[in-house]
């Protein structure tokens, strides 16, 4: 084998996953749509101050809703899933996890594709929903090439023209900052090989591109149709599996434009359950595929693949 920085890098990579993580294995959780195959990658998961998300929901009816769910006061450890899509043609990535430089428990993403028996050289193309550092860092390795050399990077037009304009790092909450100059940087480097869409395109054959702002200016999510099966990416337009169910309408702290997300939430969920369509959320257990279904004003995440 050539050693290259890039073969390199990935050694290293897994061998440190193996030594610091020993109880996670790589999640690949599959449905079979005809021609379609669906899985979902584990890049590791996020460590968050609980009141990065619950912040500005009302305490005393938040409680019930978190006991209901186990969760205590201690930090939020949700996974992160990026979602592989293959047709015999492409093999797209949906996100490219959060690569060397964000958290040391995220950023696994190269040790679950050699699991699933894939190189990053044969992705073919990386469907972005957003610009946040979990979803776009990993698209760069340590040494700042592309991860995925072959692919073509595909990016909804409002969420490039927000995170490319050198502004927003001004303009955005200064907790955010770091995103911003950190996307930006990215993006430089991926200006030449992106291609941007809009809502409602066809993106790649069987793949649709749908609106879902307000997690970010312009969030995108994608349905992904094979036949009469179907399956919403919804990236972090649902990003959790207790609030964001069961009380989608609350502002979430982890929103840029609460209201719009709280919104664009409703409408989601609402199209879900009348289409009894699965889904797949970046945030959500066990691997990230599900169902959503009504529970009294709200909903609930009915977990699995089938
Ligand atoms: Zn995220």
């Amino acid at each position: 084998m050539n050693l290259t920085r890039r073969t390199l890098l990935q050694s290293a990579a897994a061998g440190l996953a193996a030594v610091t993580l020993p109880h996670r294995v790589w999640a690949s959780t599959r449905i079979d749509m005809g021609a379609m195959q669906v899985d979902t990658l584990l890049d590791g998961h996020l460590t968050l101050p609980p009141d990065f998300i619950f912040g500005p929901m009302p305490k005393d009816q938040l409680a019930p809703v978190l006991a209901q769910h186990g969760i205590g006061s201690g930090p939020l450890t949700p996974d992160c899933n990026v979602t592989l899509m293959r047709d015999g043609t492409n093999t797209v990535l949906f996100d490219a996890g959060s690569g060397p430089a964000f958290q040391q428990t995220a950023g696994k993403l190269g040790g679950a594709l050699d699991a699933a028996g894939l190189t990053p050289d044969d992705i073919t193309h990386v469907v972005f929903t957003h610009c946040h550092p979990d979803h776009l860092w990993g698209v760069l390795d340590d040494f700042d090439d592309p991860m995925f050399p072959q692919a073509t990077h595909m990016m909804g037009r409002a969420e490039w023209d927000y995170w490319f304009d050198p502004a927003t790092a001004d303009t955005i909450q200064p907790e955010r900052t770091t995103m911003a100059v950190g996307a930006r940087r990215r993006m430089e480097i991926l200006e030449d090989s992106v291609t941007l869409f809009d809502a409602g395109d066809e993106i790649l054959p069987g793949v649709a591109a749908h609106a879902s702002h307000g997690h970010t200016p312009g969030h995108m999510s994608f349905e992904l149709r094979a036949g009469s099966n179907g399956v919403l990416v919804v990236g972090d337009a649902i990003g959790n599996h207790h609030v964001g169910f069961a009380r989608p309408g609350w502002i979430s702290g982890s929103d840029q434009d609460g209201e719009t997300a709280a919104a664009t939430r409703r409408r989601l969920l609402d199209q879900i359950t009348a289409d009894d369509m699965a889904l797949i959320g970046y945030h959500l257990p066990e691997g990230g595929f599900g169902r959503a279904e009504r529970d009294g004003d709200g909903y609930r995440f009915v977990p699995g693949a089938g």
